[in-house]
């Protein structure tokens, strides 16, 4: 049996981390959560190899959802990890940001559980 895949679970509000990760377990994910972006780069630069997709919160304190997009996508060992933006519905300026930055995929908040593992399966399928 393959090992289950890792997902990095990167928001600054903690109900969304907890409801996130409950839900990826209850998909049969791994997970790793933390809540701010200078975190997650440490994570992604020690774990990177170990992690199937990165969905990320664009609105942070300190280091922006854009600038852990950007410092990922600009590295070269860094920069196949799939990485799944969390953007508010409304805010098409945000999606046309993370395309332009290379975010590979959307989940619009808010999000269902069902929908949010049904996204994730289909995208680490076509891997
Ligand atoms: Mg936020």
């Amino acid at each position: 049996m393959p090992d289950k895949e890792t997902i990095l679970v990167v928001d600054d509000e903690p109900d969304i981390l907890n409801l996130t990760k409950k839900f990826l377990e209850l998909g049969d994910f791994n997970t790793i959560t933390c809540s701010n972006g200078k975190e997650a780069m440490k994570i992604i630069k020690e774990k990177g190899d170990d992690i199937a997709l990165i969905l990320l919160d664009i609105m942070m304190p300190g280091m922006s959802g854009y600038q852990v997009l950007e410092t990922i996508k600009t590295d070269d060992e860094l920069k196949d990890i799939v990485v799944v933006l969390f953007t508010v519905k409304s805010f098409n300026e945000d999606i046309q940001k993370g395309k332009r930055l290379g975010a590979d995929y959307y989940i619009t908040k808010p999000f269902s559980g069902k929908e949010l593992l049904k996204k994730i399966k289909e995208i680490l399928n076509k891997d």
